[in-house]
């Protein structure tokens, strides 16, 4: 063999070692990249399903896994938990610490009623974990899912939606099916979607009504449709699903109202935020103490200084909590003004309240057969999603060691 012959032999073995190394070190994110599709039914408390007629959460509970209950963050109220889902980190630390509140860095107002807010980035902390997949190649798709219609970190999912509450449960879907049924090289592997029911049902009936078990049993049968619908695309075997929810539902009563301004002077006060059961308020600087001095001393209500919530609630250390944060003891209402509107059922709640814990049921490739998990807390669910689509995740508050007795050895 000549000199020349036996540098090119080398140099192509040399070269082709390279090309075999870099390709089994690289995940064939196409072919092997499992897919996970989460779906939050809000409100969903985590015992209806023993109290009515639920074949198709049975069904994945057989095949798969079911949790005790999950268990919400603090305030268990619907945009700070399914932030939390999605990014795995306590309300304080994501910043997203009510439904409506006032950011003092910013100088500016959040509310769920009001589009710019809900689609202003700097409102929103954390690493969502539609980003964590976008920016490690993975595509992903967001059906509603809360903090999913503006760039965090710069960056949205794929493919994703403005909220539109009044967008049938059953074309969300076909729509998610749609996705699904994309060619492989635009086909999401990461989608999370949202209904907003038996929420509102929920509010409006109380928890124990049979308009609820109507509902849940119409939920239900959505489920149904959607795993039909599903398993008759090619990937189905390939498919993990999750149906879970941000928060339960506890009942209230019309005679067990506290009304705060019936206590408490408006002018004590720069800022009152959020509406029954959870309020945060910021004091004049000399009303403090006269308005702390009132506050922590009225009845059938939790209130405490910035800094001195329990740390068991993770919760009271974010500016954006304000000087005081106000929860209603569980099964009490309380509003600033009294108002007309009754309703029967409420969360925000105290999340060691076990009304106010949520569904947990996931089936598919890297979920164990007929397990059943402990209660476990909803920022765990970020880490379990990392681990499912092969995901290095971010520093988050949640673990996958709370989680990782209900998934299959890779
Ligand atoms: P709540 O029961 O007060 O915690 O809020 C529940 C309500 O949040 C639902 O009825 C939905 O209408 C609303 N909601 C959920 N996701 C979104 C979203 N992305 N944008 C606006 N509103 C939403
Ligand atoms: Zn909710
Ligand atoms: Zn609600």
């Amino acid at each position: 063999m000549t000199r020349t012959n036996k540098f090119i032999i080398t140099t192509i073995a040399i070269f082709s070692l390279v090309i075999f190394l870099y390709s089994c070190c690289q995940p064939d994110r196409e072919k092997e990249q499992p897919y996970l599709v989460m779906l939050s039914l809000d409100g969903f408390r985590w015992d209806y399903p023993n109290k009515g007629d639920t074949p198709n959460l049975d069904l994945i509970a057989e095949n798969g896994v079911k949790a005790r209950s999950l268990k919400p963050c603090f305030p268990s109220k619907t945009f700070p938990n399914h932030y939390s889902m999605a990014t795995g980190l306590y309300p304080d630390h994501h910043g997203i610490v009510l439904n409506s509140f006032y950011a003092p860095e910013m100088d500016a107002y959040y509310s769920i009623m009001d589009r710019a807010s809900v689609e202003n980035p700097d409102f929103y902390g954390g690493e969502p974990i539609w980003v964590t997949a976008e920016k490690q190649g993975v595509i992903s798709g967001s059906y509603f899912w809360v903090g999913s219609e503006t760039p965090v970190q710069g960056i949205r999912p794929a493919y994703w939606k403005k909220y539109d509450h009044d967008f049938p449960f059953e074309q969300r879907i076909d729509s998610v099916i749609a996705w699904l049924q994309l060619p492989e090289k635009q086909r999401p592997h990461l989608i999370l979607w949202y209904m907003h029911e038996p929420d509102a049902i929920g509010h409006h009936y109380g928890p124990e009504s049979k308009e609820v078990m109507q509902s849940v049993v119409y939920l239900d049968s959505l489920v149904g449709v959607f795993i039909k619908k599903l398993n008759k695309l090619s990937i189905a075997d390939e498919v993990n699903i999750i149906v879970t929810s941000d928060h339960g539902m506890g009942p209230v009563y019309p005679d067990s109202v506290i009304i705060l301004s019936e206590y408490l002077d408006e002018n004590w006060f720069d800022e009152i935020q959020g509406y029954d059961p959870n309020y945060v308020l910021d004091a004049k600087q000399e009303n403090y103490n006269e308005a702390w001095s009132v506050l922590k001393n009225i009845p059938h209500i939790s209130a405490w200084e910035h800094n001195h919530v329990p740390e068991r609630l993770h919760y009271g250390n974010n500016p954006r909590t304000l000087d005081f944060i106000v929860v209603a003891d569980s099964a009490w209402s309380v509003r600033w003004d009294p108002g007309s509107y009754t309703s029967y059922g409420a969360h925000g709640f105290d999340n060691d309240n076990t009304d106010m814990h949520a569904i947990f049921y996931a089936m598919g490739p890297a979920f164990k057969k007929e397990y059943t998990h402990n209660t476990f807390n909803n920022i765990d669910l970020y880490p379990l999603i990392a681990h499912i689509l092969d995901l290095d995740p971010a520093e988050v508050d949640g673990s996958l060691e709370n989680v990782s007795g209900m998934v299959v050895k890779k």
